[in-house]
């Protein structure tokens, strides 16, 4: 399971789709018609054109190999790390109460997923972005 090897990559801007690994062969039409590469733990998928094999279980071993691979391209933290979704800017006031009162307080900065509703606000990415860095290195 790669969920949270998706959850990172969004975070640092890659496009990135999350499939369970149920059905392989849906996957592989999938991946074919949005033209995006496979990453997977299957080994049973590694032989196929467009796939990467991840071995390792260790998050922060999988993103580096991503990283060497694929060089990050999209602007990091521009991405909703669950759903995909480009994030948008969003008023403060328009987060009041959707907040936890110090991050109303403290913060100005406010970003919003139009698809799920998360809302982003500049410490999450903070606190995100270190531990990233703690981990990859
Ligand atoms: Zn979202």
């Amino acid at each position: 399971m790669l969920g949270r090897l998706a959850r990172w990559m969004r975070l640092l801007g890659y496009d990135t789709e999350y499939f369970r690994e149920d059905h392989p062969d849906k996957l592989i039409v999938k991946a074919k018609a949005e033209a995006r590469v496979i990453l997977t733990r299957n080994s049973k998928l590694m032989e196929l054109p467009g796939v990467v094999y991840i071995k390792s279980e260790i998050i922060h071993e999988q993103l580096r190999k991503v990283m060497e691979i694929f060089p990050p391209e999209g602007e990091p933290l521009s991405r909703c790390s669950l759903c995909n979704t480009p994030i948008q800017r969003i008023e403060k006031e328009k987060v009041k109460g959707r907040v936890p009162e110090y991050v109303y307080k403290t913060q100005n900065e406010f970003y919003y997923c139009p698809e799920c509703d998360k809302i982003y606000w500049q410490g999450t990415h903070i606190d995100l972005m270190k531990e990233f860095l703690k981990r990859v290195g």
